[in-house]
């Protein structure tokens, strides 16, 4: 049997991947997908709930905001090909879209098999060659040039131009399983170590353990994560879910990325997560309340007083705290308390111990140094005819759509760039006998 030569493979049957194939093939260049596992886009249809959050409409500048990862190195990626090109190409496969809260994109039927399923048909359809249950061991190189890859079954499938495409190591029943890092490591690469990100994090206060406020929600808060020298790492803004091992949901995610990235830094320090636990007022609004309370009510328990204005678990969790009886009436408490009561509502303080591991995080930080990727056309800077795309890459987005989008955009670029330098490449592929 021979093995046939490629214009350009591209390694890995993601978002990134699917749309690097596209993009290479209608550039012109044959091109070989190959796939680990036994279904393109596994992630993506596992993505947004299952609803697959596509894309995010807002503006490119609030794009790259919503990218803490190495968001400005993907400025040319997004301008080639942005949110608006991934909307237009869906709608051009006939996939309808609409827009929800905060900007987020979905297919309108809720399902993320009808993006997956899109866009693999096109794959198909554009004539994509496409290898499943195939694992690629390695790259091979000739004279510091790409000459290939290897699978288990081939020492070389030869190609002009190599595409990786292999995603970050969260959630590896993908098949994200960080397999490339070694590959771009033996090529010359830096791999920034992968950690997690878009992850809930971890706490021992007293109330996690004891589960007081497990399942809790607090919609619209804001948290801010300060360090142990109380400097300000980030305030974000959404919905909060307290959990038996800390905080989850959106706004927990968001502070990950610096959880993580602290703890890199200096590991095993706690951090500080001041929760607003009464988002709607602020400090003087919710203490002018309180005061008021004291005189028109003075009969009335603090507890009951504040679980008029606060979930009740919480408002008992903020007296505990405070060393605060429950059952103290109004009238007995001095107004300088009551100033502290307000303060720890507003201020509700969750020592951070970490996050859940890499691989139960939403998100791989770390990867591929996009220090050595040129960001004109996803060009390895160190082995001619090799690309990178996607989560493989050290960079990552908030939830919210923005991965996805990076996936694209960098896909779109990767594959595109690699068509390109295949077109004017003067050395041939070599079919293997
Ligand atoms: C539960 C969950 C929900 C998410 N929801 C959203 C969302 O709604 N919106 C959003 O923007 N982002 C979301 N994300 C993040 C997003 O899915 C990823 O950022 C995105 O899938 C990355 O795309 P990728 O193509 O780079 O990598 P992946 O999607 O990880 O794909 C990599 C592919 O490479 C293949 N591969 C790996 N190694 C090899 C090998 N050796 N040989 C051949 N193939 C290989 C893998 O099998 C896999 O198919 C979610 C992530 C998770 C885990």
């Amino acid at each position: 049997m021979v093995t046939p030569a490629f214009d350009v493979i591209v390694v890995g049957g993601g978002p990134a991947g699917l749309m690097a194939s596209i993009a290479a093939q209608t550039s012109g260049a044959s091109t070989l997908l190959i796939e680990k596992g036994n279904k393109l886009g596994r992630k993506l249809g596992i993505s947004g709930g299952g609803r697959c959050n596509v894309t995010n409409a807002k503006p490119l500048p609030e794009l790259i905001q919503n990218i803490p990862g190495n968001g400005r190195f993907l400025h040319s990626a997004l301008h080639r090909f942005s949110n608006e090109d991934v909307w237009a190409f869906f709608e051009g496969l006939g996939i309808r879209l609409k827009e929800e809260d905060r900007g987020r994109v979905f297919p309108v039927t809720d399902k993320a098999a009808t993006v997956v399923q899109a866009l693999v048909n096109k794959v198909y359809d554009v004539g994509v060659e496409i290898w499943e249950n195939c694992p690629v061991t390695g790259l091979v190189t000739d004279n510091g040039r790409i000459a290939g890859v290897s699978t288990h079954r081939h020492a070389l499938v030869a190609a002009k131009a190599v595409v990786i495409a292999t995603g970050g190591c969260s959630v590896p029943k993908t098949g994200s399983t960080g397999d490339a890092y070694p590959w771009a490591r033996a090529v010359g690469h830096t791999i920034v170590p992968p950690y997690p990100t878009e992850v809930p994090l971890t706490s021992d206060e007293w109330f996690i353990r004891k589960r007081a406020l497990q399942g809790l929600s607090v919609r619209n808060t804001t948290v801010t994560l300060l360090d142990d020298r109380k400097k300000k790492l980030t305030v974000e803004h959404g919905d909060l879910l307290f959990t038996h091992f800390g905080l989850s949901g959106p706004v927990a995610l968001r502070c990950s990325h610096y959880v993580s990235t602290t703890h890199r830094k200096r590991p095993g320090i706690r951090l500080l997560a001041q929760v607003d636990g009464h988002p709607e007022r602020s400090l003087q609004e919710l203490v002018d309340e309180l005061f008021h309370r004291k005189s028109a009510q003075p009969k009335r328990h603090l507890s009951n007083v504040l679980s008029d204005l606060l979930p009740e678990r919480l408002a008992h969790v903020v007296l505990e705290t405070l060393g605060i009886a429950r059952d103290i009436p109004m009238t007995d408490i001095q107004n300088v308390k009551l100033e502290e009561v307000a303060k720890q509502t507003k201020r509700f303080p969750v020592a951070i111990t970490g996050t859940l591991p890499l691989a139960q995080a939403t998100v791989t930080g770390g990867g591929v140094s996009v220090k050595e990727i040129d960001p004109r056309t996803m060009a390895s800077k160190v082995c001619k005819g090799l690309f990178f795309c996607g989560e493989v890459m050290d960079v990552h987005a908030h939830t919210g759509g923005y991965n996805i989008t990076v996936a694209f955009s960098t896909g779109h670029l990767a594959g595109a760039s690699a068509a390109e330098y295949a077109a004017v490449s003067s050395v041939e592929p070599v079919e293997q006998p």
